[in-house]
């Protein structure tokens, strides 16, 4: 059973991600924004402040380097270039970040944000600190809501609003690191705080796939931000046919969210899983580019109590992953009001880590984090379009 990338269906998948393309970015004075533009599309808005084209790529490269290797959001302070040409920049141009609209600390570390864009729209961006060492992920939304509808996921109660653009998705990241004075960017394997990404927030990547590659592939440059790709992660509930597409042109770790290992359970906690069922999907992560073990696929897979936590389950687990290099995430399902599961017992969760484990893959069992701010994902966003709705 294969689902390879045809021409109609990557027709019908950019179609649909069209119809939910985010708005300009532009602000309301039209001064453009110059974060998430790749960097031909940077030297080609630059030619209205510059004599010609090859003026237009020397400072394409300079901004560069201010924006996302300095972090600077100031023309002004932009040593390398003249006050007038400085002048005219700000005029034309603005560098921007998406605006704080809460931003709460758990005890345990995690930091998550609240960030709204131009048009009003929200989304939420969470910081979780390795507990042993100075660094740690930076967790982006790449929509506004989701079309998907996980069962067990806050966001999948949202319908989708809009993709995110590049900018605002990497504009995230860069968001967080000004949270964190983590500028200008650490050069090569330099230790970093906030170290890896992982496309995990709300909505799903590969639905909003040119928006993501291009924000990745940003984060990715070497003469800015310089993240290896082997510190990004793109978790797919399992759009099949853009999982070979993401691993040819990206090479980023994959994460697949897998919470099921039987079709018609995971028909319905992923309903994703009717189009692209599970057999599907799993051939899909045997060919995905680069996965080695060194590189292994992470299977994600929430713990809900007495759905899908048996010891059969796990040997289950084990037997469709055979060959994959993999390892996987137990993760206790994380409450949200209104949700109808209950995270597995401690003794469920041991026993299936023991099973998956005794057949040779990595097992962790993640800690729930942030349990004190709303950390399940969608919830601040909620729980502000509630609060907006009140003061309406
Ligand atoms: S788990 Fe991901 S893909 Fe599924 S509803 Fe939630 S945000 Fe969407």
């Amino acid at each position: 059973m294969t689902a390879t990338l045809t021409p109609a269906e990557a027709a019908r998948i950019e179609a649909k991600s069209a119809l939910f393309a985010p708005p300009p970015a532009v602000e309301p004075d039209g001064r453009r924004d110059l974060v998430g533009l790749p960097r031909d599309q940077l030297a080609e808005a630059l030619l209205v402040v510059c004599a010609d084209e090859r003026e237009a790529r020397l400072r394409a490269k300079q901004l560069w380097h201010w924006i996302y290797h300095q972090g600077c959001r100031d023309f002004a302070r932009m040593s390398t270039i003249a006050k007038p040409m400085q002048a005219r920049l700000a005029d034309h141009f603005v560098i921007g970040r998406p605006e704080a609209r809460t931003d709460q600390r758990s005890a345990d570390g995690t930091r998550k944000w609240l960030f709204r864009f131009r048009d009003g729209q929200e989304a939420e961006t969470v910081y979780i600190p390795d507990r042993e060492e100075d660094r740690g992920s930076v967790c982006l939304s790449s929509q506004v809501g989701c079309t998907l509808t996980c069962r067990f996921c806050h966001t999948g109660t949202q319908t989708l609003v809009r993709n995110l653009g590049a900018g605002e998705i990497v504009g995230q990241f860069m968001a967080a690191r000004d949270a964190y004075g983590e500028w200008p960017s650490p050069k090569g394997e330099a230790p970093r705080l906030l170290s890896n990404i992982v496309l995990m927030g709300m909505g799903e990547p590969l639905y909003n796939y040119e928006n993501v590659a291009q924000a990745m592939r940003i984060a990715m440059d070497g003469e800015g931000i310089g993240l290896s790709r082997r510190r990004i992660t793109l978790s797919t509930s399992g759009v099949v046919p853009m999982m070979d597409r993401c691993g040819a042109e990206l090479g980023v770790n994959l994460a697949v969210s897998l919470h099921a290992v039987r079709d018609e359970l995971r028909d319905e906690l992923v309903p994703l899983n009717r189009k692209y069922p599970l057999a599907m999907l799993l051939e899909a992560c045997r060919r995905y580019p680069g996965a080695s073990n060194a590189r292994r696929i992470t299977f994600e897979y929430v713990m809900l109590k007495g759905v899908n936590d048996s010891e059969a389950d796990a040997r289950e687990l084990v037997r469709l992953i055979h060959g994959i290099p993999a390892k996987v995430n137990l993760i206790p399902f994380n409450p949200w009001p209104g949700s109808r599961f209950e995270t597995s017992p401690a003794s469920a969760i041991r026993r299936f880590a023991e099973i998956v484990m005794a057949a040779g893959y990595a097992s962790p069992i993640r800690s729930p984090r942030g349990r004190d701010i709303l950390a399940a994902c969608g919830q601040l966003r909620t729980a502000s379009q509630r609060a907006r709705r009140a003061a309406a």
